[in-house]
């Protein structure tokens, strides 16, 4: 391929000057990092009256603060703006109860649908309450809907089981995946993407990939609980076409596939080893937790994910719980001819590791 520009970051290819997409949302992203505290009340007034079409930077705005003023949720339910939740993400009491008494009047499923992701992104008890009462007891709008609302409650990270007793499914901290600078840096990472394994996939050929190393010792990584090493192994062409595929890891590094099936039968394609070339490592602080919820240029440890999808936790299967959500990785990270998502996730009890592609 040889077009005629090229983006001046990083050199990729362009039919169009200027930058790449990738650089581009990379340079509004540092721009709103450097928001003084008088541009950042300036932003919140903008979103606040733009708030029946909310704009990108609310987004940029969660991105570097990691919550928004109450303002922002206070005019979203007075505009009766139920899109995106994350415009309610821990909005105070009196919002939370706006919110819980429109759900508890609606009639109409598409409007029961958006505020119980809001009150899961809300998320306290009286939010878990609420979501418990209506589990318990269905309006008839739950027949038009696919799922219950303790699976609403997952939007916002957590969910809730028939006694009601929370679980918290998405880490409060976040860890960006970034480019080693050196081979040294790549060598010292505690996180590994794609790393080649000697077994090739029985279904396709392909060879198998643990698509995460990770090494829990390290200090950026004590908010995991995991005192060894996390392996997540798959065959990385099979795993776009199958249900999740499920590894069982053991803390010293040992790490085995469980069955899988891929009744495509797609064939191996050799380009696909050049995601064993990659140089993504962890990065080396954290980021604020929605940080890779919404531009989809960023690969996130911890924190909340930009499903391309819904949302869908994987159910252990030891244990029949949900599992805990752990990272994102975007395949053209990798290669880009590829498209969509891995979404890997644990349950920490039972050593098992979920890993599901999605893609719009
Ligand atoms: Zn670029
Ligand atoms: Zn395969
Ligand atoms: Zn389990």
């Amino acid at each position: 391929m040889n077009l005629p520009y090229q983006c001046p970051d990083c050199g990729t290819e362009l039919g169009y000057e200027g930058l790449c997409w990738r650089c581009r949302t990379a340079a509004q992203r540092r721009a709103a990092a450097a928001w003084t505290p008088a541009e950042i009340a300036a932003k919140e007034q903008e979103i606040i009256a733009q708030i029946d079409d909310v704009p990108n930077d609310f987004w940029y705005l969660l991105c570097r603060e990691d919550s928004v003023a109450p303002a922002i949720p206070r005019a979203a339910l007075a505009a009766r703006t139920f899109w995106p939740p994350a415009l309610y993400y821990h909005a105070p009491a009196d919002v939370r109860d706006g919110l819980i008494a429109a759900l508890m009047e609606t009639e109409a499923a598409q409007e029961a649908n958006e505020l119980m992701m809001c009150l899961g992104m809300q998320g306290d008890d009286r939010a878990l309450a609420a979501l418990l009462a209506l589990e318990r007891a269905p309006r008839p709008w739950r027949g038009q809907l696919y799922v219950n609302p303790s699976v609403y409650a997952q939007c916002g990270g957590w969910t809730f089981d028939r006694e009601g007793r929370r679980r918290t499914l998405n880490f409060d901290t976040c860890y960006p995946i970034v480019h080693a600078a050196s081979a040294e840096e790549l060598d010292r990472s505690p996180v590994r993407i794609a790393r080649p394994r000697e077994e090739h996939c029985p279904h396709c050929g392909s060879r198998m990939a643990d698509m995460l190393v990770l090494d829990g010792r390290d200090a950026r990584l004590q908010f995991l609980g995991i005192d060894g090493i996390l392996t997540a192994t798959c065959c990385p062409n099979c795993v776009a076409y199958a249900e999740p595929m499920l590894s069982r890891y053991t803390l010293d590094g040992g790490s085995t596939v469980l069955p899988y099936e891929n009744a495509d039968a797609t064939a191996y394609m050799e380009e696909l080893d050049t995601i064993f070339d990659n140089d993504l490592i962890l990065g080396a602080s954290p980021v604020p937790r929605f940080y890779g919820a919404f531009f989809d240029d960023v690969c996130t440890l911890g924190g909340f994910a930009l499903w391309e999808q819904d949302w869908s936790y994987t159910t252990c299967p030891d244990c029949g719980q949900p599992m805990k959500y752990l990272m994102q990785i975007r395949w053209n990270e990798l290669a880009d001819y590829m498209e969509g998502t891995l979404y890997i996730e644990f349950c920490p009890a039972c050593q098992v590791v979920s890993m599901q592609h999605q893609q719009t």
